[in-house]
């Protein structure tokens, strides 16, 4: 009989997703009914394992990334607040985003000619072709394009390439550190096309107000829209998770869908979170948010 996979960060079949830096005093914890992978691949632990309630989980660094029951109120937010933000999209780009959740949304739009992903770990790529097929089923579409490598080091090889660019990319903390800094979103600026518009995992209101205080800014230094909006996500550390969201058209206005392609029936049967007024609605923060980051 094969040895049952363990893991440090499981105890007596439950995960905690224990950091005392980025959630200091607080874990998500969740019940393990197996762990289906754990390896330390080139970059980063990855563990995926089959949750008692919300599906397979994968995980990078102790930090959950997807689950299969809460992953749409993420992806489709992400996604679809850059492209309802672009005039005619024919061209994305999703850095990070191995997972395929993020693929699967974009390719939700008519216009998007091509899809092109560049991940830096190839094994998440292979980890949820095997264990996530509902996101993974994306790197089966025509459309799509894969690169293996970092990001940072990605960007810098395209100018004025891309209609929109999603930065789905883990906490910066190990691989992705370099995907927050101000850099980077000067590399995303010259990798857009002229009405080009970006998105990227922002964190969350009531854990990283200084990260994402220093990232508005940035990105305002940057781009002439920059706007934050969050969604509401079970697993995801305090229950919510942001989005910085910029356009390159000073006259843009990304707070409202500029293009909606879908009928209510295509909505009906294939968004789970995101709707028109969701997307206005999601930049509505609370007060303490608002004062912050809403203030000239
Ligand atoms: N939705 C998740 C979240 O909000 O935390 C992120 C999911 S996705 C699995 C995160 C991906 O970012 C991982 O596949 C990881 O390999 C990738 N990644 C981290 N650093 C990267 C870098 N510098 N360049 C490209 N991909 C990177």
């Amino acid at each position: 009989m094969a040895q049952e996979l363990t893991h440090p960060s499981i105890k007596d079949g439950w995960f905690a997703e224990i950091s005392n830096t980025m959630w200091p005093g607080q874990a998500m914890s969740l019940r393990v009914k197996k762990v289906l992978h754990a390896e330390r691949s080139k970059y980063q632990d990855v563990l995926v394992f089959e949750s008692t309630d919300y599906g397979n989980v994968l995980v990078l660094d102790n930090c959950i990334q997807v689950t299969e029951r809460d992953e749409f109120a993420y992806q489709e937010m992400i996604a679809h607040l850059a492209i309802n933000s672009h005039p005619n999209p024919k061209k994305a780009l999703v850095i990070g985003g191995g997972d395929g959740g993020v693929l699967r949304e974009i390719l939700k739009h008519s216009s998007i000619e091509e899809a092109w992903l560049c991940d830096i770990d190839e094994a998440v790529i292979e980890v949820s072709k095997k264990y996530l097929p509902e996101m993974s089923k994306s790197y089966a579409d025509p459309r799509v394009h894969v690169h293996i490598g970092d990001g940072f080091k990605f960007l810098a090889e395209y100018k004025n390439q891309f209609d929109v660019i999603i930065t789905d990319s883990s906490d910066p903390e190990g691989p992705a550190e370099s995907l927050f800094q101000k850099p980077y979103f000067e590399l995303l600026k010259d990798a857009l096309t002229e009405k080009g518009v970006i998105s990227t995992q922002a964190e969350n209101l009531f854990l990283h107000m200084p990260i994402i205080s220093q990232l508005k800014k940035d990105c305002q230094a940057i781009f002439p829209v920059a706007e934050y909006a969050y969604t509401l996500i079970p697993t995801y550390p305090s229950g919510s998770i942001g989005f910085m969201v910029c356009s390159k058209d000073k006259n843009a206005n990304v707070k409202k869908p500029v293009r909606f392609e879908w009928s209510d029936e295509f909505v009906a049967k294939n968004l789970k979170y995101y709707t028109k007024e969701i997307h206005e609605a999601s930049f509505v923060l609370p007060n303490f948010a608002h004062q912050i980051l809403n203030k000239d």
